[in-house]
């Protein structure tokens, strides 16, 4: 059934407490913890507590819960003192949701990147 936890998930193991992880933070039904291979001084995944296998099934299937993802990247990007003040290189953040393999998603369970505390370029990499 659409957003049940499936066995062979990285991160429903991470929300089961199966695989350890940083957590830095955790909603009713979110969980946000840092990334095992930062791209960033901050690289914070936050992710559904649900299983939904990209952003986009996510929103279709649940569009409170991806409401949801957004507040916590917010958060975090509160938290750690990433939010953008327009001061140049080094503040301000990206959220990044990659979808489908070619766009380099790797874990097939929704989730959306947090990075900062540097530069980015655009167009991204
Ligand atoms: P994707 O490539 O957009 O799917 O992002 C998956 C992310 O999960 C990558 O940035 C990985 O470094 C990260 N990752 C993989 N395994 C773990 C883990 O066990 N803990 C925390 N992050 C992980």
């Amino acid at each position: 059934m659409a957003g049940e936890p499936q066995a062979d998930c990285l991160f429903c193991k991470i929300v089961a407490g199966e695989v350890p992880a940083t957590v830095v933070r955790e909603s009713q039904t979110t969980v946000a913890f840092r990334d095992i291979n930062p791209q960033a001084p901050t690289h914070v995944l936050v992710i559904p507590k649900a299983h939904y296998p990209d952003a986009a099934s996510l929103a279709a299937a649940e569009p409170q819960l991806a409401v949801d993802l957004l507040l916590e990247a917010g958060e975090v990007a509160a938290e750690e003192n990433i939010v953008a003040d327009d001061a140049g290189p080094g503040t301000g953040y990206r959220v990044v949701f990659n979808t489908g393999s070619g766009a380099g998603q790797t874990v097939f369970h929704a989730h959306a990147h947090v990075l900062g505390g540097r530069g980015f370029n655009w167009p991204p990499g």
